[in-house]
């Protein structure tokens, strides 16, 4: 059972066990909003605990019965919810393929951004992205740069989060930054073993 330290556990009955893995190497980007375009409020957590009050808005009808999750949320304000461990499969992407590879779940990490398509996301989303991200590539190596795409890079057509308004460019400067930064204590740390050889 693998968790953020720094995202709040969610008790969440959808998931299950993957089948291997070892062959995590894929991140995916979501958005949700409950009701859509409404923020704050509790309908996230709701549908992914199965625990959603389905007369609490009209839109919410739709999604009785449906049992779907992902790993971790990210609210607008930066905090995080984890509501499966990355070692098992989230319910997140559905009926997908990328490179060739079909079954998206079995393999992939799903993270949602609270926000919609088209409202561009916050700074703190953003600053809470990239250090769950790294943390993340961290425990599953495999994850490369390229391999962290939209749910709309692995369900085209059918699914078009996290939308226009996510800043992919921004996103992978401060990938690439977080991981130079990372880097650097264990040159320090190289180098003051080297000095301490020579004393
Ligand atoms: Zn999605």
């Amino acid at each position: 059972m693998k968790y953020y330290p720094l995202a709040a556990q969610v008790d969440c009955p959808f998931f299950d066990e993957r089948p291997n893995e070892s062959d995590v190497n894929l991140l995916v980007i979501h958005n949700i909003s409950l009701p859509p375009e409404e923020f704050g409020g509790d309908g996230i957590r709701g549908l992914f605990t199965g625990t959603l009050d389905y007369s609490a808005h009209p839109f919410y009808a739709q999604l009785e019965g449906l049992r779907v999750s992902a790993h971790c949320v990210i609210y607008r304000d930066g905090k995080i919810e984890q509501y499966v461990p990355f070692s098992h499969r989230a319910w997140h992407a559905g009926v997908s393929s990328f490179q060739g590879v079909s079954r998206c779940n079995d393999y992939s990490i799903g993270i949602e951004l609270e926000g919609t398509d088209n409202l561009a996301y916050t700074q703190v989303q953003y600053d809470a992205l990239v250090e769950l991200t790294s943390f993340i590539r961290k425990v599953y190596p495999r994850i490369s740069l390229g391999r962290i795409v939209g749910h709309n890079d692995i369900a085209p057509g059918r699914k078009t989060d996290p939308g226009v308004a996510f800043n992919w460019t921004y996103f992978r400067q401060r990938i690439n930054h977080r991981k130079s930064l990372v880097s650097e204590p264990t040159q320090m740390n190289v180098t003051a073993k080297k000095s301490r050889e020579k004393l």
